[in-house]
């Protein structure tokens, strides 16, 4: 390793560090801290966040990568450095422009907007009352603008934001694959409502949080999450996250009516924290900007495989589905494996995208697309974002919104400042596909040990074709490589087909 890179290394550590405590003191936020200390934890975290950008911005960085040939020109540096020190550069180049392109008053604008915007939308979205959070979000629509034209001025607004959370991807390459699946999916779901319908009612039936806690416990253990480097707790709004390279917890809720909910929940999150922990693209990168995951949609590829493709399978399934009826007791008395996996699988588009079946859930993130792309081209004003809203959820999913709270007020995303992350969960589905199938190709007959109980053989062709690179790996090459094709909606499109029509007789 030349020795600017050692530099820069030490130097990305020290960010990396700062990160991670914030990060112990954002999961005890969300978990077991006292509601008063609320005042004095945010300043906390503002501390940290404010040493963390002082250390990302120092001109010692930038001067490093321009030694080693990096520029916003040409961010992997000079052609003679081996290929991992040149995605290093890459991905330490993007970070660095970001974080010092920024004018450190529209940084701080931007903080204040969305911690002000998620309370008025949380009080908008208990009173369904869009008015009330109406201003804050057109302040927060002009903000993001401003917030795109510093990163990539000349640029369309919305594709320098989707690049933030999907690198190398812009609202056209995006829109292209959301256009065949829209079709494809919408033609689905109009055979399936055309049949009758499957009895769900066998995962509704009351469980004790103790046994579900129980449940997913086990359910850890079979996906060989290592509770030595990670562990569950339950929150409102389960989440992952990493507060060390050893460290990387996760979080889960167990609604009484719904322990189908709650062991799903653990499985996806579960998931995200087997990506993180196997994260290791090479000697000398750990704990640095390399050990980051490739995007949010290769991040939701993970947790929607284990969730969808293993979690909801009958291959999972039917080996272990006595241990679950063991553990669920009474609310699976008398249950029988085929009607678990019917109830499990159940299609009805719903008016809210966390609770979407695995057909009608890429149409709600279509619909958010659609609309924040418009928000951001000023093609659609903010005052007009309800009927907006309600009219495409008509014509995606056949629904009327009775109100706001069950419309546009349903996401926190806005409110925080997160425009063009709501892609990253629908390509993740698409992304799981494509991998499922290469993995199926490779591995002939693995269907038949994940049905004997042995996950590891998929856990270990994951850590190789999708954790270990982490941020080495842009998500376009990352995808061309482990399967050798570009992303083809097509795998996640025939995937659901043959599912649902065994399922549904189509
Ligand atoms: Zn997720």
């Amino acid at each position: 390793m030349r020795k600017e890179i050692e530099r820069l290394v030490e130097l990305d550590r020290e960010v990396k560090l700062l990160a991670h405590m914030g990060a112990v003191l954002g999961w005890d936020q969300e978990t077991y801290m006292p509601p008063m200390a609320i005042g004095e934890r945010a300043e906390q975290i503002a501390y940290l966040e404010g040493l963390a950008h002082e250390k990302a911005v120092s001109p010692e960085i930038g001067s490093l990568l321009g030694a080693l040939g990096s520029s916003a020109e040409n961010p992997l540096g000079d052609p003679s450095l081996e290929p991992l020190e040149r995605a290093y550069l890459r991905v330490l180049r993007r970070a660095y422009d970001r974080e010092t392109k920024l004018p450190g008053e529209l940084v701080t604008e931007l903080a204040r907007a969305a911690s002000l915007g998620q309370a008025a939308w949380v009080e908008a979205r208990a009173a369904s009352d869009f008015a009330r959070f109406r201003p804050s979000l057109e302040r927060m629509v002009s903000l993001q603008r401003s917030k795109a034209a510093c990163l990539g001025p000349g640029r369309k607004p919305y594709d320098v934001l989707l690049d933030l959370y999907e690198p190398g991807n812009d609202e056209a390459s995006v829109g292209a694959v959301f256009s065949a699946l829209r079709a494809e999916l919408a033609s689905l779901l109009d055979r399936i409502r055309g049949r009758p319908q499957v009895d769900d009612s066998v995962v509704k039936r009351p469980c004790p949080e103790g046994r579900q806690a129980a449940i997913s416990e086990w359910l850890m253990g079979e996906l060989a999450y290592d509770r030595g480097r990670g562990r569950l707790d339950t929150v409102a709004h389960p989440f992952t996250s990493t507060l060390g390279s050893d460290d990387v917890r996760i979080t889960t809720r167990f609604l009484p009516e719904a322990f189908a909910s709650g062991m799903f929940s653990t499985m996806h999150e579960a998931g995200h924290a087997l990506y993180e922990l196997g994260i290791a693209p090479g000697p000398g990168y750990s704990r640095t900007s390399l050990s980051e995951a490739s995007s949010m949609a290769i991040h939701e590829s993970q947790s929607r495989l284990w969730e969808n493709l293993v979690g909801r399978s009958s291959a999972f399934w039917s080996s272990r589905y006595t241990r679950l009826a063991e553990l669920a007791g009474p609310a699976l008395e008398g249950v029988g494996l085929e009607a678990f996996l019917r109830a499990i699988n159940k299609v009805e588009p719903s008016l809210i995208r966390v609770e979407a079946d695995e057909v009608s859930y890429g149409l709600h993130v279509i619909l958010r697309f659609e609309l924040e792309s418009a928000l951001l081209s000023g093609s659609l004003q903010v005052a007009e974002l309800p009927g907006a809203w309600n009219a495409k959820m008509r014509e995606l999913l056949d629904l009327a919104p009775p109100d706001d709270a069950r419309g546009c007020l349903q996401d926190v995303h806005w409110s925080a400042g997160l425009f063009g992350y709501f892609p990253s969960y629908a390509l993740g589905n698409l992304y799981a596909s494509q991998l499922w199938d290469a993995m199926l190709a490779e591995l002939p007959g693995i269907e038949a040990r994940i049905e004997g109980a042995d996950t590891a053989e998929l856990l270990a062709w994951l850590r190789s074709k999708v954790h270990a690179s982490g941020a080495a790996c842009l998500p376009g090459e990352l995808v061309e490589r482990a399967t050798g094709s570009p992303l083809d909606p097509g795998h996640f499109t025939r995937y659901l087909r043959a599912k649902y029509a065994a399922l549904y007789g189509l």
